[in-house]
């Protein structure tokens, strides 16, 4: 390219002198002769015309070239013939023209044009000499004209010859070194594309391994990165002058996670590579998570790290991903609080701290009072509202750094740590939570989703102190447990710490649970008789009360191992054999006149109720024994009434159909409404024995007595009062309308035998 245009150039000047040169000449020579055209008068005016027109049509060099040259030979041959000895003039034109044809057209066909020209000459001397023999004065060695003419000649061949190849040979040789440097010059550029491409190549790579990759010199103190590549900005919102300003990269870095960062640089200063995991705050205050993979680079010399590599990912999604399984495993989806596992580490934390200190921590376990009834009565989802609403309170009524966490159920646990110094302040002070948090629940609650509004709930709370690792994590938790149920054995609402008193009630209670599950096979249960009878003591028939004698604790109440039953499932098979043993008992009093009018009550348990085949059990025991149905009265409880009122109807109607008689046991104690009443299929009510009790001293009591009677008397329900004791209450019960009575007025619970012996005088 660059020699073309060399070229070109060369050509176009040449061009141009020559058009001047030779307009001008022409010009002057026309002067000069008056206007007579002669041979190169002609040429002359046609070469320029030529030239001129291939300077305005920019007609190729070469042909330029090749024109000038020929022309140029033309003229200095024309003016050679002209003269009588050769000059040096025409012959320089002639020699121009040698070079310039060299030039362009190389040795061979200049040698030829050489040749040409030389063969030209010798013809043109030839005539000349002849012409103009007589202006030949002298000439040495008798040298003809003609003669020396030749060896003009062969001069003119050999000098152009040898000008021809010197230059043909220069030129060449310039082409060839031009030629290289332009090879090297597109080695050069080609090489300098591949590295573009490179480049471009690595930035998209970093981009994909990484988000951004730097260089930190470890003499700049502010650790501000020197080169990046990718999406540095985009992450951090700085651009590096910004970062500068604002004081380093460390000012950016989260300041909880600027000692962790720190901690890293000696193993960093002694040339491990490290991976760091960190959070930054974006310039738009966004928490942003990175994954900082760094490399030490040492100085070869010195040994000294005085780099730092590294490459950035952005991690804040899979950090978020990851803290929302984090929130499943240890997180209670409903309430938010931490579940049981984060419960329990956060209890061995405490108790760490607690040992640490030697300050005492509590352990509060917090059970939302009759949370069931809510549950069955109004549905899941106002219970939910209720433990979601409750939680809240609960987080409220502690110190930021204690735990509410939710067990399961309507069951929370609270630890309170750094408890004030000492066993009776720390006692105080946990107290006064408790009391705090008893209070905070019982306020009435607006359950949005039933439209509820002043739901009343309450709570039991048990309290167990705990300093270091006195004991197991498990241990206290069943202490706080066993509190907790303290407090609902006093009466609910209310709060107790564990006491080692309790502790061995808990141990009774296991032990009773075990012995309990062999009680009925070691035929330990009994069944004893409890008359019911009129005003006038005519007996009308007989509740069967549980009795376990054991070996060696004797007689137990079914208040003590009627709970364990329940909660252990072994009333299930106890209750079919009590009704067994009810049935056995109805069919032997249907052979006698005397006994077959009687009905016998039956206790049924809600765990013993809710068995899917307890209907069938019912009848087939009564088909079995041949008992008359009519004369079974089985006494459900109020609460066991309450939970899931459509299946207990449905039951309760079953039961009816067979022919069985329903009494409510312990009624009044419940919070059955007159609505829920009206929907049981019963036949009796049973005044519970609390009221009796309290007819004659509390007014409130004998008033509920008598609107209670009033009540069955409405619904046509038969009604019994339970636990008379008195002649008063008696008195009282009569008078308002309570025909039938139960109670240690007129019999304690006995064996069948003594019951027959004395009310039917047979033993
Ligand atoms: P309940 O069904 O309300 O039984 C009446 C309880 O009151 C009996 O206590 C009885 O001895 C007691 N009692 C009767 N008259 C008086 C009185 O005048 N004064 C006083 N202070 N008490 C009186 P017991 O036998 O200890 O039974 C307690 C509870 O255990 C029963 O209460 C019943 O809920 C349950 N239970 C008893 N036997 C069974 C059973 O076979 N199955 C089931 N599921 N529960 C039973
Ligand atoms: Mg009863
Ligand atoms: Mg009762």
């Amino acid at each position: 390219m660059a020699i073309i245009h060399w070229e070109f150039n060369l050509a176009r000047r040449v061009a141009l002198i020559s058009l001047i040169g030779g307009s001008i000449s022409w010009a002057l020579r026309q002067m000069r002769t008056g206007l007579q055209p002669d041979f190169l008068t002609v040429f002359l005016s046609g070469y320029l015309l030529v030239l001129a027109s291939f300077i305005i049509w920019r007609v190729k060099y070469q042909i330029m070239a090749a024109v000038m040259t020929l022309a140029m030979m033309v003229i200095g041959l024309w003016v050679s013939s002209q003269l009588i000895e050769p000059r040096p003039g025409p012959l320089l034109v002639i020699l121009t023209a040698i070079t310039m044809a060299a030039a362009y057209f190389r040795f061979r066909i200049t040698f030829a044009l050489i040749l040409v020209s030389t063969v030209t000459l010798v013809i043109m001397g030839h005539f000349v000499a002849e012409r103009n023999a007589d202006k030949i004065s002298s000439l040495p060695l008798g040298m003809t004209l003609f003669a020396s003419w030749l060896s003009v000649c062969a001069g003119f061949a050999t000098t152009s010859t040898i000008v021809a190849a010197l230059i043909s040979f220069v030129v060449t040789k310039m082409e060839q070194s031009l030629a290289h440097t332009q090879h090297l010059l597109q080695e050069a550029q080609r090489r300098e594309k591949i590295l573009e491409d490179k480049e471009r190549l690595l930035k998209l790579f970093t981009e994909l391994s990484s988000d951004y990759v730097y260089q930190v010199n470890l003499k700049n103190q502010q650790f501000v990165p020197q080169i990046f590549a990718g999406s540095f900005e985009r992450i951090t919102g700085y651009t590096l002058d910004e970062l500068e300003i604002k004081g380093g990269w460390l000012a950016i870095v989260h300041p909880d996670d600027r000692e962790s960062m720190e901690s890293h640089m000696p193993a960093l200063l002694k040339g491990k590579s490290i991976v760091n995991e960190y959070r930054i705050v974006s310039a738009a205050g966004d928490v942003i998570w990175l994954r900082d993979h760094v490399r030490p680079i040492t100085d070869a010399a010195t040994g000294v790290v005085t780099e730092l590599l590294g490459a950035v990912h952005d991690i804040t999604e899979r950090k978020l991903a990851e803290e929302q399984i984090e929130n499943l495993a240890f997180y209670d989806p409903l309430t938010t609080l931490p579940n049981r596992r984060l419960l329990l580490d956060r209890l061995e934390q405490a108790m760490a701290l607690s040992q640490r200190t030697g300050q005492r921590g509590a352990l509060l376990f917090i059970d939302l009072d009759n949370f069931k009834n809510l549950n069955d009565t109004k549905g899941h989802e106002a219970g939910d509202q209720l433990l979601i609403q409750q939680a809240r309170r609960l987080r409220l009524c502690v110190r930021e750094g204690d735990t509410v966490a939710r067990l399961g159920g309507d069951e929370f646990i609270i630890i309170l740590g750094e408890l004030q110094d000492g066993a009776e302040a720390a006692a105080e002070e946990a107290s006064a939570i408790a009391q705090q948090i008893v209070h905070a629940l019982s306020l009435p609650v607006a359950l949005t989703y039933r439209a509820v509004t002043d739901y009343e709930n309450t709570c039991s709370i048990g309290v167990a102190l705990f300093l270091g690792h006195e004991q197991s994590v498990d241990e206290l938790l069943r202490r706080a447990d066993l509190a907790m149920y303290q407090a609902k054995a006093d009466g609910r609402n209310t709060f107790r710490f564990y006491d080692p008193a309790m502790q061995s009630l808990l141990s009774d209670r296991l032990e009773l649970e075990e012995e309990l599950k062999h009680a009925l096979a070691q035929e330990q249960l009994l069944v004893y008789l409890q008359p019911q009878v009129t005003r006038d003591n005519k007996l009308v028939g007989a509740e069967i009360l549980l009795r376990w004698l054991h070996p060696e604790k004797g007689m137990i109440s079914p208040l003590q191992f009627i709970p364990t039953a329940e909660r252990t499932g072994a009333i299930v098979a106890i209750g079919n054999w009590v009704l067994e043993e009810a049935c056995h008992i109805l069919r032997s009093w249907a052979e006698d006149p005397q006994t077959q009018g009687l009905t016998l009550s039956v206790n049924v348990s809600a765990r013993q109720f809710r068995q899917d085949d307890f209907t069938t059990n019912v009848s087939n025991i009564i088909r079995k024994t041949g008992a008359s149905p009519t004369r079974l009265k089985l006494e459900l409880t109020e609460s066991l009434a309450l939970e899931n009122v459509g299946e207990t109807i449905t039951k309760m109607q079953v039961l009816r159909m067979i022919g069985v008689e329903l009494s409510l046991d312990d009624f009044g104690t419940g919070q059955s409404s007159l609505s829920y009443l009206k929907q049981l299929p019963l036949n009796q009510l049973k005044i519970d024995q609390s009221f009796t009790r309290e007819i004659s001293t509390d007014t409130n009591d004998a008033i509920l007595v008598q609107t209670i009677i009033g009540m069955a008397h409405n619904l046509k329900l038969d009604i019994i009062a339970e636990g008379v004791e008195t002649e008063e209450q008696l008195e009282f019960l009569a008078t308002h309308g309570c025909a039938v009575y139960q109670g240690f007025l007129f019999g304690k619970p006995m064996p069948q035998s003594e019951f027959s012996a004395q009310y039917f005088g047979v033993s």
